[in-house]
């Protein structure tokens, strides 16, 4: 598979700009998530997210309010205008995941992969022959390897 390169630092802010992020390190996955949660907490049809270690990302003054609906998920936003701004699981531990919209430099944050297609939206067609994977990317984003 062509992957186009990344680029070297990446920033971010929310929409009100009150709350800014800056990534040391380049990400370690992009995924577009089609997941309901996703949907729910971006508002969007489908969510599009990059992964971080969590110690190559600053938020600044820090990453706002944090929300826990399900177990071993924390999902954070700006408490004042309720951007999404990163998501954490316990099962991916030393690992953040901000969404792609966010970013400045999203235009070079071309997602890699098809996270939970089974809960696709029927009516959005992404028209690209990158890899589908039916449930979660958790065994991609933390392979038992590492
Ligand atoms: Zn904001
Ligand atoms: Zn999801």
């Amino acid at each position: 598979m062509k992957k186009n390169p990344l680029p070297p630092t990446i920033s971010g802010q929310c929409y009100c700009g009150a709350i800014t992020i800056h990534a040391s390190g380049r990400p370690e996955a992009i995924a577009y998530c089609h997941c309901a949660d996703c949907r729910r907490v971006t508002g969007a049809p489908v969510a599009a997210f990059a992964e971080f270690a969590a110690s190559a990302v600053t938020f600044t003054p820090d990453d706002g309010r944090h929300v826990s609906v399900n177990a071993g998920v924390t999902r954070s936003f700006c408490a004042s205008c309720g951007s999404p701004i990163a998501g954490r699981y316990d099962y991916l531990p030393g690992k953040v995941y901000i969404g792609v919209g966010i970013l400045d430099q999203a235009d070079e944050l071309a997602p890699r992969l098809h996270a939970h297609e089974a809960e696709r939206l029927p009516w959005l067609h992404i028209d690209d022959d990158l890899e589908r994977l039916e449930d979660s990317a958790r065994s991609r984003l933390a392979p038992p390897s590492r």
